[in-house]
């Protein structure tokens, strides 16, 4: 865990979330400013600085992550309409939060390309 990390710090329960999954490795919790009526964000535990230093050993991670997006999807009810999955890498990419994370964003239509 880095200390000074705030998805670290949420993962660990040191600071408050809405909270929709955990487990061993990955957890979920609704975006505190929501840009979609469904706005979820899946990380892993694990403090991983970006989608750019992911290499092939992250392949278990990464498919726990999916699933449990797919599964938050079904949970939310927004499998069948469709969703969008993001995830920011940098300046340029828009990310705010240096700990890897996806968006679960649905319940609107989207856009595309995006801003
Ligand atoms: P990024 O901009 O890095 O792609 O995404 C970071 C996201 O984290 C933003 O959508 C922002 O609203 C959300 N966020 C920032 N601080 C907090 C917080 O303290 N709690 C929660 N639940 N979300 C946060
Ligand atoms: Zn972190």
């Amino acid at each position: 865990m880095a200390a000074d990390c705030l998805f670290c710090r949420i993962a660990a329960g040191e600071i408050p979330s809405d909270q929709v999954h955990s487990d061993d490795l990955v957890v979920a919790f609704r975006d505190i400013a929501p840009r979609a009526p469904t706005h979820i964000l899946i990380l892993p535990r694990e403090h991983i600085p970006s989608a750019a230093s992911l290499t092939e050993e992250h392949g278990p991670l990464l498919g726990r992550i999916f699933a449990v997006i797919a599964e938050t999807a079904r949970k939310e009810g927004i499998a069948d309409s469709g969703y969008r999955i993001v995830s920011n890498v940098g300046r340029w990419g828009g990310q705010t939060v240096d700990h890897l994370h996806f968006h679960l964003m649905g319940g609107r239509p989207f856009t595309w390309p995006p801003g």
